[in-house]
């Protein structure tokens, strides 16, 4: 896998993942509806009333797990892009990744590094 695909795959993931949290708050909502419901028309609905009430906790439990995990999913594979983005900064010259370490020059080319790539645009580079 190339460096783009790893990052546009990533990307992809904490999309999915933001999705699941969101999906994940709404089962919960649903399921706190569910509750509510039940506890008001507890007299009225009798037996039926636990099996929403029943239904209420299984998607508030069920919800709220869901978003937790890809909550934290989703942060770490954030984390991961960052990293990405400032661990391996690519030569200007040949567009190869530079390896850890201080480099003035291109270990592959020898070109001089613009140093460092977090450097705010409107400074002067040269
Ligand atoms: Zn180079």
């Amino acid at each position: 896998m190339s460096e783009e695909a790893k990052v546009a795959y990533i990307q992809e993931s904490i999309k999915e993942a933001r999705s699941r949290v969101i999906a994940g708050g709404i089962s919960l909502v649903c399921g706190a509806v569910f509750l509510v419901f039940a506890a008001i028309a507890f007299s009225s609905l009798g037996a039926a009333a636990w099996v929403l009430g029943g239904i209420g906790v299984f998607l508030i439990v069920f919800g709220l797990s869901l978003s937790l995990y890809y909550a934290n999913e989703r942060s770490i594979l954030q984390l991961q892009l960052k990293m990405r983005a400032t661990k391996t900064p690519a030569c200007r010259n040949c567009g190869k990744p530079i390896p850890q370490g201080k480099y003035t020059l291109c270990p592959f080319c020898g070109s001089a590094l613009v140093q460092p790539l977090t450097q705010n645009i409107g400074e002067n580079q040269e």
